[in-house]
């Protein structure tokens, strides 16, 4: 996968924000202040338009301007939530860059004679239009860390009635699917399975943690708003896979 197939992800995700804004909103007006929706479509909005304006080359790069104009952009608790879920992918995916393809051996670019030595690489300037691409296993340590740091500054643990309700499962049958070696599609209709399973089970569950957990018992019945939101992103990889 490359920075043109995350590119694809994050705006897949803001129509998917922009089209169930309303909804996202609805669900926080049950038990928050009615601006969920409205806060994610003002902070994808702005992710697009940056996205556009700087054209990150690499999977790394366009997470993490993705986390952080989340961060600058949506008040309220959901966007340094999602930006650090953007931005920890962000660096895990930096570290985990590897070349693509590039030249085949023996067939530099015209004028440079091919060295001996299997896998010799020429001590070239750097080809800016070289990809950079991440494998199933590094989006699946990714979304480990994007977890583990929404959980650390937010410290919601599953069943508090968060977005770590649909984001803690769908990165487990994410990872499980990939460590079991499956495709593309089968590890993300996984992930999208284990968010919306994640999500829906939010409905009886009262609140802990967030703007919900001031109503206490009478936040149970309604689905979680950002629970509801974590479904867009996994269903807007799905999309992304074709
Ligand atoms: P606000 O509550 O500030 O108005 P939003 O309405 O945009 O922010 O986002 C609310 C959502 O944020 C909640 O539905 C919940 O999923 C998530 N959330 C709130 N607090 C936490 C937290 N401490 N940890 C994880 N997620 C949280
Ligand atoms: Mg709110
Ligand atoms: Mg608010």
């Amino acid at each position: 996968m490359d920075a043109r197939f995350f590119t694809a992800w994050v705006e897949e995700t803001a129509r998917a924000v922009a089209a169930g804004r309303d909804r996202l909103t609805r669900l926080d007006a049950a038990i928050g202040d009615a601006d969920h929706g409205t806060n994610l479509d003002r902070g994808f909005t702005a992710v697009r338009e940056a996205l556009s304006a700087a054209f990150p080359g690499t999977p790394g790069a366009v997470l993490t301007l993705t986390g952080t104009t989340l961060i600058r952009k949506v008040g309220g608790a959901s966007g340094p939530l999602y930006g650090t879920v953007f931005r920890r992918m962000g660096a895990v995916l930096t570290a985990a860059r590897r070349e693509g393809p590039g030249e085949p051996a023996g067939h530099g670019p015209a004028g440079w004679s091919s060295p001996p030595g299997a896998g010799y690489r020429p001590e070239a300037p750097e080809d800016p239009e070289e990809e950079v691409t991440v494998t199933l296993a590094d989006l699946a340590a990714a979304f480990e860390a994007g977890l583990a740091g929404v959980r650390k500054l937010g410290g919601a643990q599953e069943g508090d009635k968060t977005m770590v309700d649909a984001l803690a499962p769908a990165t487990r049958a994410l990872s499980g699917a990939v460590r079991a070696g499956r495709g593309a599609r089968e590890v993300f209709d996984a992930a999208l399975a284990a968010a919306r399973e994640g999500a829906v089970a939010t409905v009886p569950l009262m609140a802990r943690k967030g703007r919900a957990s001031y109503l206490g018992e009478r936040s149970i019945g309604h689905e979680d708003p950002g629970a509801a939101s974590t479904v867009l992103l996994f269903a807007a990889l799905r999309a992304a896979a074709g």
